[in-house]
Formats: C-alpha cells, structure tokens, sequence
C-alpha cells in the first residue's frame, strides 16, 4: 500500500494539499504544518454541511491521473467479471469504531447507543447490495472487544475510546494536517483487516462549510491513515447517513456530483458554487464513473422532489437528490443505484481483499476455555491473529 502511494505521489511539481500529504512522514516540520493549520482553521465557516472527500482526492487526481485511470480500469473489469457471473458472494466487513475524546465526562467521549445506531444505520442503507457491516468482537492481536483487562468498558462491542489529551489532541483533526497520523496512531487496527471509524469532535479542512466526516480511497492514503473520519455530530442519529457516503467513498465511489466544479474554484462553499454539468459522454471514465447515475450539479442541502436537471435534459432531481453520494439533505439521502453496488463489491475484491476474510467479528477466544482438549475450536480460534 505504501508503494501504492508513493505512485501516487511521484511526478513533478506537487500542489499544496500533496505537499501536505507528503509531510505526514515528516514529523519534524512542525513549524509548517502548524502554519497550515491555521489557515485552514481561519478558513473555515460554518454553513453547508460537506465532506472532506474532494479536499484531498482532486489534487491527488491531478497530480496522477494515469493511477486513477488503472484504478478504474481494473475496477471496471472486476465489475464485468461480477456481472457475468450474475451472483455475489455477500461480504460482511468488521468495523472498529475509535472515540477519540479530551476525556471521559467531554462532550467527545459520546454514548454507545450512537455506535449501535450508526451500525444499524449503515446496514440499513447497504441492505440492497451485498455488503454489510459488523462491530468488531476481536482485535488484531486475537483479543476479544471490548477487552475488560484493557479498559475497554463492559458490553461496547466494536469500540474503542481513547483520551488523546496528552498527545495534544484537543478534539480536533485537520484533514492532512499534522495531528491526523498523531490522533489515529493512537487507536488502529490494520486496515487489511479493518475498516477503522475514526469518531473526533471536530475536522477541519481547506474548504468552506462544515466538515462532518472524510474517507480515503483504496491504497491512496498510508495504510495507518486509511479509513473513516468521523465529525461526531453526524454519527449515531436515526436519519443520518454521512457515514453511508463516506463508506462509499472508502469503497472507491466518487460523488454523485464529480466534475461539476471548475479548477481552482471551491465549490463546498456556502453559496454552493458549482457551475459545470458533468461530463458524461464516457460514463464509465467520466463524472462519477457509474453509468446509472446521471451527471448532474451537487445538491446544495436541499431535497427537491421535482424539478429540472440542467445536466441531464431537464430530467427531475429526483434522479439523484436521494443518492447517498449527494449533497442533498440527510432525510432525504437512501439510495446506492445498483452500478454503484456493483462497483462496491468490485472495490472489496480488487483493492480490499483482506475485508472478507478478516475474523474481526468471529469469536475471540476465551483463554480458558481453551485449555480445554475438548474444545478444539476454541483452541484454533486463540491462535488466530491477524
Ligand atoms: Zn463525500
């Protein structure tokens, strides 16, 4: 993975938003990363709600736009090869969430209940694909979760809560910012076998509005980075699906939206900018690169039930306003098309293999138990580490 981004990097002159990406494996320029931050912070107004997605991806598609090419051809490849053999196999991914909090009575360190809403949340916006999600039972280590001798807390399955005050986290994370490696270095299963859900007061990025969660593609991102970050305010609420859109983004979907922004131009601003239509005439190389979408502008928190399309022959916006990968509003966000399903399951096998065979939510073993000859299984799952 790390040779993966390295790829990715290569090449001439590097943007800002790369240069910053580079430096996560240079801690010791501090002074600049600071100064970063406090433009980004200074930067940021509150208004449209966004997401951090296209913050880091458009600079990185610039820079290498042959990667992204091989990425969606073999993408697409796996999407025929799935198409053909007309069934899939369902995949279940384990999930650990990682509360990061400035301690135990903060606001960050939030109820549990958010966690168990989040996960059924998620499966419920996943039912019409193949892949679901699980709270992780078992660490990398072989470790049952919650894990009592380590403090996690009794019955809180799937979770980690961690105080990162001492590390200087103040609840807070800059997207590409110097606090990001510090922050989820400290709580991190392997991404092989994880999808990791990062949960943070607050995240702040280069862009206009408020960022309520991010996601890194496959294999663009170091591997001790990669997952979903999470702005607390947007997990765990009946009809919230920011974590949906970022699972989407986790499993190489674009937004519905992409390519409806000119160059240079922020268009997550609050007057909600975006001034192109999509190209769309090479659906499967083009705007979001899922062909039963329709190229459209982003819907600026709203949910238009009717309505012309400007991009799309005056079609409603109800083709797109109720996909998760939108800007509508989070009542009215419910849909994955089966293309974009499709390509899900086509990430998973090509770029996340490890997902469907990950034993994050099989059974730790009980270490008593499996002194026990009598309980073969039990002594074969305590050597399972992964
Ligand atoms: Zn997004």
């Amino acid at each position: 993975m790390k040779k993966n981004f390295n790829s990715v990097l290569k090449g001439g002159k590097l943007s800002i938003a790369l240069q910053i990406l580079n430096l996560f494996r240079n801690a010791k320029i501090i002074g600049i990363l600071l100064f970063f931050t406090s433009i980004f912070y200074s930067d940021r107004v509150s208004g449209q709600q966004i997401c951090g997605f296209d913050e880091y991806i458009h600079p990185l598609m610039q820079q290498n736009p042959q990667y992204f090419e091989e990425m969606e051809l073999q993408l697409q490849q796996a999407m025929e090869q799935l198409n053909r053999q007309g069934s899939q196999t369902p995949i279940t991914i384990p999930v650990i969430f990682h509360i990061m909090h400035t301690g135990v009575n903060s606001t960050t360190n939030i109820d549990y209940s958010r966690i168990q809403t989040a996960i059924v949340s998620l499966n419920a916006d996943f039912a019409n694909s193949n892949i679901q999600f699980c709270l992780a039972i078992r660490d990398p280590q072989g470790n049952p979760v919650p894990n009592i001798a380590a403090g996690d807390i009794a019955g809180e399955i799937g979770v980690k809560r961690v105080n990162g005050s001492q590390s200087g986290y103040t609840g807070s994370m800059t997207l590409g910012g110097s606090n990001e490696p510090i922050i989820k270095g400290l709580s991190y299963f392997g991404n092989f076998s994880y999808l990791n859900v990062w949960v943070v007061g607050d995240i702040l990025t280069g862009g206009a509005g408020t960022t309520a969660g991010f996601a890194y593609f496959p294999n663009t991102s170091p591997s001790n980075l990669d997952g979903i970050t999470m702005d607390k305010d947007f997990l765990g609420y009946g009809n919230w699906h920011v974590l949906s859109h970022e699972a989407g983004h986790f499993l190489n979907l674009y937004h519905t939206f992409e390519g409806d922004c000119p160059p240079g131009a922020d268009c997550n601003a609050n007057n909600c900018s975006a001034t192109i239509c999509p190209l769309n005439v090479d659906c499967e190389n083009q705007g979001d690169r899922i062909c039963d979408t329709r190229p459209h502008k982003r819907s600026c928190g709203n949910c238009l039930p009717n309505g012309q399309n400007a991009c799309d022959n005056n079609s409603s916006n109800a083709l797109f306003v109720h996909n998760h990968m939108d800007y509508s509003t989070e009542i009215c966000r419910n849909t994955f098309t089966d293309n974009q399903n499709t390509k899900m399951m086509a990430a998973l096998m090509t770029f996340r293999p490890g997902l469907s065979t990950s034993l994050g939510c099989v059974q730790a073993c009980n270490p008593i138990l499996s002194l026990s000859l009598l309980n073969l299984q039990q002594v074969h799952c305590k050597l399972d580490k992964m």
